[in-house]
């Protein structure tokens, strides 16, 4: 009998630390061993001159959640996570909302019954909190994190916002069960101001979008939920950081001292907000919030990333239809700028974006790509080190990279169920072209091999990060 049932030899392994050459010995979905010449194996697959990563981890997905805007998401559990496994990821972890005067755990089950037997890779849930009520504070939220749940999600912005009082609530909850926040960071009342005023001047067209949330919107969000969180004294997670003013925020937050994790997106890295005052009502496809902003901010965020500020980079995969009256579109083919969903798609581009503009191009060494991409959220949302890293023990979840091998992203090219990409046209360098999941190859020749619905549900731990360190602030 075989000692490995898989052994992935003469790669190249990387982790959010370190570069080294050895083969992988896997048995039983788990590594089992890193060393050089292993052989004794039912198959043996050859990664010369290929990169050798721990499978993706996409933190920040949108699938199969209620209507949004009067519109449903396109991706199911099965069509999303199909296409997260094609480009590289292994995990997911996707958002389960509270519904109102129903037990949090009800509204969860929903998301487990569509996820079960349909999810092809492993995946868990942040719970979004519209209403954290004294009972679910008290009684709900301690008993889920014992089960796994582990991270919670609110939002300062849309219908279903939660005001400072109840955030704080819920960060002393956080604190007290040593759960992860993740905050929206933008202001409601500004964004409602604003867009009443450009209404009321009788502007509705998209280039309106952008300017109804400008920066000091977001700016002033992020500051209040890191005072917030210096007030309680508990870690949070603010999500998909759009630019520098944010960044001053978080980077003044994180040179005090404080406990503040960042996350930012490709749509951030890759988009300005020149689309929308050029691309007429086309500009539908890539309306999202908070929105990308001018050209000087993809800089600033690559700077973010490399420098450690930045501990996260997920898609906010939200896959609404771009021509479609059951899409973007369900408004009138020109709608106001109020009235389009909101979200873009993006989990089955996130890696080769970053790897290409990132690696490729020599803004982020591979141990940072490999950091943000997969580790990290591993590691503040409880799942490390079961996964999120190559090391004896873990799960193996492994994608092979070709660090040459050129593609051009196109809707053609996607396996995301949606009818478009906002990344059409982008040139890659650098494309996952094997990905196994606890073991089993999944993806080969660009397409998922692996069986139906085989993905796991998985329970989270705690965190288990060390918080972000800033620059010592001088005592005077
Ligand atoms: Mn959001
Ligand atoms: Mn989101």
């Amino acid at each position: 009998m075989s000692k490995f049932d898989l052994v992935i030899q003469n790669g190249t392994v990387v982790t959010a630390t370190d570069t080294i050459k050895c083969d992988i010995g896997i048995k039983d979905g788990k590594i089992l061993a890193l060393a050089e010449c292993l052989t004794d194996a039912k198959e043996i697959v050859d990664a010369g001159g290929m990169y050798v990563l721990p499978g993706g981890i996409d933190a920040h997905v949108h699938l199969d959640e209620p209507p949004f805007y009067g519109v449903l998401l396109n991706d199911s559990f099965e069509t999303g996570t199909r296409a997260a496994a094609c480009g590289g990821t292994t995990t997911i972890i996707s958002f389960a909302q509270q519904q109102k005067d129903r037990p949090l755990r009800s509204s969860i089950n929903d998301y487990h019954a569509k996820a079960s037997g349909n999810a092809v890779i492993d995946y868990g849930f942040h719970i979004i909190l519209t209403d954290p009520s004294d009972r679910v504070a008290n009684q709900e939220i301690p008993a889920l994190v014992e089960d796994g749940y582990t991270s919670y999600k609110c939002f300062m912005t849309y219908d279903g916002y939660l005001d400072d009082g109840q955030i704080l609530k819920t960060l002393e909850v956080a604190k007290r069960e040593r759960a992860m926040v993740m905050i929206h960071a933008e202001n409601e009342h500004c964004i409602r101001h604003m867009a009443k005023k450009f209404e009321d001047e009788g502007h509705t067209s998209l280039d309106n979008f952008p300017k109804m949330a400008p920066m000091c919107v977001e700016r002033e969000g992020t500051h209040r939920a890191i005072s917030m969180s210096e007030l309680v004294d508990v870690p949070i997670l603010i999500v998909h950081v759009s630019g520098r003013e944010a960044m001053d925020q978080i980077r003044w937050g994180q040179d005090r001292g404080l406990k503040i994790y960042a996350e930012t997106c490709p749509q951030y890295l890759f988009l300005t907000d020149d689309i929308y005052r050029k691309r007429g009502w086309e500009a539908a496809k890539y309306l999202c919030a908070p929105p990308p902003r001018d050209s000087e901010n993809p800089d600033a965020l690559w700077r973010g990333i490399a420098t450690g500020m930045f501990q996260v980079i997920s898609s906010d995969h939200n896959a609404f239809q771009f021509d479609s009256p059951s899409g973007k579109k369900a408004n009138g083919p020109h709608p106001h700028f109020r009235k389009v969903a909101p979200g873009i798609p993006g989990i089955e581009a996130r890696l080769a974006l970053v790897f290409s503009e990132g690696v490729s191009r020599g803004r982020i060494d591979i141990n940072t790509f490999v950091a943000t991409t997969s580790t990290n959220p591993a590691k503040i949302y409880g799942l490390y080190p079961r996964k999120g890293t190559i090391a004896v023990g873990a799960d193996a979840d492994i994608a092979i990279w070709d660090p040459e091998m050129k593609q051009t992203i196109s809707h053609e090219l996607l396996h995301e169920e949606v009818d478009y990409t906002p990344y059409e046209g982008i040139e890659i360098k650098g494309w996952p072209v094997k990905v196994f999941s606890r073991g089993n190859l999944i993806v080969a020749h660009g397409d998922y091999i692996g069986e139906a619905g085989r993905g796991e549900f998985l329970r989270r731990e705690r965190s288990n990060i060390e918080p972000p360190q800033g620059k010592p602030v001088r005592d005077n």
